[in-house]
């Protein structure tokens, strides 16, 4: 393995751009360059191509399941050996809290044994048609995946790709974040280490417009697996419907955290605060609108605000900070101007003001735990996705009110329902248009549990046994049974 995973990876080779560009990648908490990356282009991608359809017709089709199954089990182990070199790669190239990245590492460990097991399962069926035919199914790898993945959990959303493509035999063109090239270009190198062949997993950063869209566009590409914005997922749909290529988006969100006046309170208080500050806010499921009931609303929006206040802002490598700084300072400016928009739009500011930083710390990246109370639900700020340490709380009077604001938003991603009434619980969950809903906790994703979105969430679901789906084309066999030949027309 190389100190620093800076080139790009291709047919099993560590190589430079073919026109010999770098980029630089940073860490934002502490302010300056992390590295210099190869910085791939359209001939870049067009070589991780051929290399991955190599793979996918050689090396690759000739590994039996139960030995794809033990390369991915192995990738999962060196992962979890690794576990803290690359989640303080991660957390610097990321400015998230060290120990979260540490978490998001399990995870991927996790996702990879889950689609490990389900190499060898990877069933069809059979059918007797009619006396004369009986048919079967196969299924079989969609071919060459290219997954392009944001930067806010890095390794995390690349494991989420990679495992399940990789158990139903494809092969993959990876494109991680330009902020964050570092542990998919690792990943990679893991992957050769762990007996996955040279050429099935091929890692390519490089800007989206360049890298990203010729990967959308390529005719040698089957399927895009993209984690992203939404505006971004609807551009990459748009160019991928010229090659017909399948495609599937795990896009952006605006979800709902519903506290019932006959909640734990001090429960949901503490469960809320995970649920918006995790990673910064920088989530696809970051429940980023707290609806509550009127009757609760003062007590819960004091309690929420203090616990906020109390959360430590920090420096990501220190165990102790529970927020660390933001992926940039450009991001959070624009985290800034929607605080700004949301006080303009009625809002009062319940915590957010002052942020007191340690020395070494760029705080133009940092953005305090910020709780915007009293806003109504088509204010801007709580239609349009932050991707930041914000949240806003709004009055809600009874159930039918709570899952009309929880539905107003044009995204469905996630949802979390906090009440004492379980009837109520599932009675809301099944009422509000998301793809995942938690009642009394926080926690919406685990590896087996289907992830993905409703209406401009995206479609298609990852992480659970669903998401072998999208990596799968199934084949219709169909054999004559018959004694006799088969001559429809009689002749
Ligand atoms: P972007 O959509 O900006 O970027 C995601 C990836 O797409 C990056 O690799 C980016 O490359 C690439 N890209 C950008 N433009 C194009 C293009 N025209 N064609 C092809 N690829 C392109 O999202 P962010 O990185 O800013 O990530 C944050 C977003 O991701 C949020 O909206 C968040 O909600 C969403 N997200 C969704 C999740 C889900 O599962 N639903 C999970 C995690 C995040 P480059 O970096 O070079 O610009």
């Amino acid at each position: 393995m190389t100190d620093n995973p800076t080139q790009l990876l291709i047919g099993g080779e560590l190589r430079d751009a073919q026109d010999g560009r770098t980029f630089p990648t940073y860490d934002p908490a502490h302010g300056g360059e992390l590295a210099q990356v190869a910085q791939g282009g359209a001939a870049d991608v067009d070589a991780a191509v051929s290399s991955a359809r190599e793979a996918l017709n050689g090396a690759w089709m000739k590994t039996s399941p139960a030995k794809r199954a033990r390369a991915l089990n192995r990738l999962a182990q060196l992962l979890d050996e690794r576990t803290d070199e690359l989640a303080e790669l991660e957390s610097r190239n990321v400015g998230k809290a060290k120990w979260q990245c540490a978490a998001e590492i399990k995870v991927a460990v996790a996702t990879l044994e889950l689609f490990a097991g389900t190499a060898q399962h990877l069933y069809g069926r059979s059918h007797v048609v009619n006396p004369a035919v009986v048919s079967y199914t196969l299924k079989e790898p969609v071919g060459v995946v290219g997954a392009i993945i944001p930067w806010n959990y890095p390794l995390m959303m690349a494991a989420w790709k990679v495992a399940p493509a990789l158990a139903a035999a494809n092969t993959i063109v990876l494109k991680p974040a330009s902020a964050t090239p570092l542990t998919a270009l690792r990943l990679g190198e893991l992957a050769l280490e762990a007996g996955i062949p040279a050429g099935v997993l091929n890692v390519v950063p490089g800007p989206g417009a360049e890298v990203g869209e010729a990967i959308a566009r390529h005719p040698g590409i089957d399927k895009v697996a993209f984690t992203g914005e939404t505006g971004t997922g609807r551009r990459i749909a748009q160019v991928a419907a010229e090659t017909l290529k399948r495609v599937s988006l795990e896009l952006g969100g605006k979800s709902p955290n519903i506290v019932f006046a006959d909640a734990d309170l001090d429960a949901a208080v503490i469960g809320s605060l995970w649920a918006i500050y995790y990673a910064a806010g920088q989530s696809c499921e970051a429940r980023s609108r707290i609806l509550v009931q009127d009757e609760v609303y003062d007590t819960f929006a004091s309690a929420f605000a203090e616990r906020a206040r109390s959360l430590k802002v920090g420096d990501p490598l220190e165990a102790e900070t529970k927020v660390g700084s933001l992926i940039s300072r450009d991001h959070a400016a624009k985290v800034r101007g929607f605080v700004e928009l949301g006080l303009a739009d009625g809002g009062e500011l319940l915590a957010g003001d002052g942020l007191s930083l340690g020395d070494g710390l760029d705080a133009d990246a940092f953005v305090a735990p910020t709780v915007i109370g009293g806003v109504t639900n088509d204010a801007r700020i709580c239609q349009e996705e932050v991707f930041g340490p914000v949240v806003t709380l709004t009055r809600f009077a009874d159930e039918a009110e709570a899952v009309g604001f929880a539905n107003d938003v044009r995204y469905g991603l996630a949802a979390t329902v906090w009440t004492g009434d379980g009837g109520r619980g599932h009675r809301v969950a099944q009422r509000i248009r998301s793809g995942a809903v938690g009642i009394n906790t926080p926690f919406i994703a685990f590896p087996g549990v289907p992830f993905g979105g409703f209406k401009e969430s995206g479609y298609g679901r990852e992480q659970s046994i669903e998401a072998l789906d999208l990596y799968t084309e199934i084949k219709a066999v169909l054999q004559n049974t018959s004694p006799k030949p088969v001559n429809p027309l009689g002749v």
